[in-house]
């Protein structure tokens, strides 16, 4: 099958998501931050996500990473649309539901709201399972072996390293309603983990 149909689909999914997150970007951006844990890890966390981020675009726009490449397949195709579909579908949810009490790092901004419901009522960290879900889709549709995996190896790492140090920042912020809310909730799959 031709390459191009699966640069296609990750150039409209990245659009996508980047439409999807930029009013809510600008929105939060307008509410001062009052307290802030960016430190030389969140720093290291959030360039290797910008680097998962670009790879797959400069696999669109180059050649350079031609060595890596396989055929593409109609199956992982497939598939891989629902994964890139559901994860962004989770992402709009996520931002709608956290509106301006979002940050790309670790911040608690001016009255700063403990979001429970919508897609938060099930798990704490929505947003980076419908990250993980994008990337999975990006790693089924891309047929080449470092452009594929590389959102996915990125966005493993950043939640690995960051998920217990904003579960801290939560709780120091929120107390006993964060604890409340951590006990009746999973981390990331409904029900499971
Ligand atoms: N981990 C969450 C949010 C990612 S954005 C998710 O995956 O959906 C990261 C910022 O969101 C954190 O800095 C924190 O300020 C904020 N945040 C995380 N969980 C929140 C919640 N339940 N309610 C309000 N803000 C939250």
């Amino acid at each position: 099958m031709n390459p191009w149909i699966a640069k296609a689909t990750m150039l409209v999914a990245s659009v996508v998501m980047i439409a999807i997150r930029a009013p809510h970007g600008r929105r939060s951006r307008l509410v001062k931050v009052v307290k802030s844990r960016k430190g030389t890890m969140e720093t290291v966390l959030l360039s290797l996500a910008w680097l998962g981020f670009l790879v797959p675009l400069i696999w669109i726009a180059s050649p350079a990473f031609s060595f890596a490449e396989y055929p593409l397949r109609t199956v992982p195709l497939i598939a891989g649309i629902a994964f890139l579909a559901v994860g962004l579908w989770f992402f709009h949810r996520s931002h709608a539901d956290l509106g301006t009490n979002w940050s790309v790092t670790l911040e608690v901004r001016e009255q700063h709201r403990l979001i429970t419901e919508g897609v938060y009522g099930s798990v704490r960290h929505p947003m980076y399972m419908a990250l993980l879900l994008y990337s999975v889709g990006q790693a089924l549709v891309i047929p080449n072996w470092v452009a594929g995996p590389a959102y996915l190896i990125a966005m493993g790492i950043l939640f690995a390293f960051r998920v217990r140090a904003e579960e801290r920042m939560m709780l120091d912020q929120f107390g006993d309603q964060y604890a409340k809310y951590a006990a009746r909730t999973k981390r990331l799959v409904p029900g499971v983990w």
